[in-house]
């Protein structure tokens, strides 16, 4: 009997175990057993890793009972990257290979039937893990060797074919091919405000919502440039700290998009269509679910265009993750559980034909089909936007004349990164980030009581504020006082505040 080890790592979700694979050759009748609760991708690994063995030139199958062990047993496990460590414990088993250098390594990768060595979902948040664990190397597919080297403290090696990965371990020299150069970094590609004439509200509107933090939702009939904006809001957002860029790029590792040589310091933008699925929008899949478009959108911006036609069950899916900034997804074997902290931006036209609000008036809609289309963004999603702001259409005239005075993104995104510092500032020592982020009784009771309370004790009684209103109007009221560098909100900010989720407020208060 002869033993091969090599080590791999298991994903759920973002949470990477290493897993020892084990090989042993010998005794028995020629029969291959994996052990260790693989899936159906598994399985076909022991397929796969027969016919890449006998095509490499290396070798053929033993020809004996090969048990192949994966640990620990009750970590679920599944994908096709273990056929790397698979192979390369049966190649020590078989006396191809040293044992001596795959035990300080990991070994991610699926092999081909031609004995190539394919791309794989997972390396970065895999190579973290190994470099967390003390591992020296981490032997990955050649196409991810930018991605792996992010990783600090563990050495990468890349390899294209099972030739290279025994050669490798026999201690020679594999040419190092590497893959394209990264494309134009996504921070040159960002559009611009500058390309956004006129619409000063809405502009102020992504100004504020981007400076505290808030959820955001824009109404107006198509083509007034709702999505324009809601695209320049991750541009004016400050840079991703290294820990958050790091999240952000394991995660698109694990949905298998690409990852250049630089960790992304740009927030990410996600804007799933709204006949886009409920797994695609949250996360979903079937053995161990992949996250979906409101991980992308961690640490970035989630933009929901025509959101009252996003599909009710996709809607309600969002609240969760609204609160927790998390999205666990329960399967049979596993739960999968993946960041999800966005800043929402909702838009809805006026109608479901659009057409209302336009000068042509062509609106056809019921008024019941127009309440219907207004109340299927339930209160669960409302009650988080923090902002609503409409958008009217503006004439070519004013179009023309606002044409080239726009402020630029850098002019806004400077604003918005004092504005943040000061809440950084205020809010660190309570334990949080963004005025968004305040609870309504640390609202209340920790911050300084903002000029013109009163006028929201007025509001509230009148019935146009609820309790609820109150706190979302004080957040907004600090982040206005933030942006113009106040000490706490005055009584003109806590006016301004109310004006922007007005809105919002009258509807609450006519459906009761
Ligand atoms: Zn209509």
């Amino acid at each position: 009997m002869r033993l091969g080890r090599a080590r791999s790592v298991g994903l759920v979700g973002l949470q990477a175990t290493l897993v020892d694979v084990e090989a042993s050759v010998g005794g028995g009748l020629p029969r291959t057993v994996i052990v260790g609760l693989p899936d159906a991708a598994l399985n076909e690994a022991r397929e796969r890793c027969r016919a890449a063995l006998g095509n490499s030139g290396l070798g053929t199958w033993p020809q004996h009972l090969v048990t192949i062990n994966l640990s620990p047993a009750s970590l679920p496990k599944a994908g096709t990257h273990f056929d790397l460590a698979i192979l390369a414990a049966i190649l020590v088993a078989s006396d191809v290979v040293p044992q001596l250098r795959l035990d300080d390594s990991v070994l991610m990768g699926e092999v081909g039937l031609d004995g190539s060595v394919r791309p794989v979902r997972g390396v970065l948040p895999a190579v973290l893990r190994a470099a967390e664990a003390g591992v020296g190397h981490a032997i990955v597919p050649w196409h991810h060797v930018r991605e792996a080297r992010l990783v600090e403290g563990i050495t990468v090696h890349g390899v294209g074919s099972l030739q290279e990965l025994a050669a490798l371990l026999r201690g020679a020299e594999v040419p190092e091919r590497l893959p394209d150069a990264d494309p134009e970094p996504v921070s040159l590609r960002e559009p611009d405000l500058a390309d956004v004439a006129g619409q000063l509200e809405a502009r102020w509107a992504i100004e504020v919502a981007a400076a505290g933090g808030h959820h955001l939702y824009l109404k107006g009939p198509p083509g007034v440039g709702k999505t324009l904006l809601a695209e320049r809001l991750p541009g004016i957002l400050p840079d991703l700290g290294a820990a958050e860029a790091l999240e952000v790029a394991a995660i698109r590792s694990l949905s298998g998009l690409h990852v250049g040589s630089e960790l992304p310091r740009r927030p990410p933008f996600a804007s799933p269509h709204h006949s886009a699925t409920v797994a695609a929008v949250v996360g979903g899949g079937s053995a161990i679910p992949q996250p979906g478009a409101i991980s992308l959108a961690h640490r970035g911006v989630l933009f929901l265009d025509e959101a009252p036609e996003f599909s009710a069950r996709t809607l309600e899916a969002l609240r969760t993750p609204l609160e927790s900034g998390r999205i666990e997804l329960a399967r049979v074997r596993a739960v999968a559980s993946y960041p999800a902290r966005f800043q929402l931006v909702l838009a809805a036209n006026p109608c479901p034909c659009g057409q209302s609000g336009l000068r042509s008036n062509a609106c056809t809609c019921t008024p019941m089909a127009v309440r219907r289309y207004g109340e299927r963004l339930s209160g669960p999603i409302l009650d988080r936007i923090d902002i609503t702001q409409t958008l009217r259409p503006m004439t070519q005239a004013y179009l023309r004349a606002a044409r080239g005075s726009a402020e630029s993104s850098a002019v806004v995104a400077a604003r918005v990164a004092s504005a943040r510092a000061r809440q950084l500032e205020r809010l660190a020592p309570l334990g949080y980030r963004t005025n968004a982020e305040v609870p309504g009784p640390v609202l209340r009771q920790d911050l300084p009581r903002p000029g013109g309370v009163a006028l929201l004790d007025q509001a509230v009684t009148r019935g146009l504020l609820s309790a609820r209103g109150v706190d979302k109007t004080m957040r907004l009221a600090w982040t206005i006082a933030d942006l113009a560098g106040a000490a706490k909100p005055r009584q003109t900010d806590v006016q301004l505040a109310l004006a922007m989720r007005r809105g919002d407020e009258i509807e609450e208060v006519r459906c009761g």
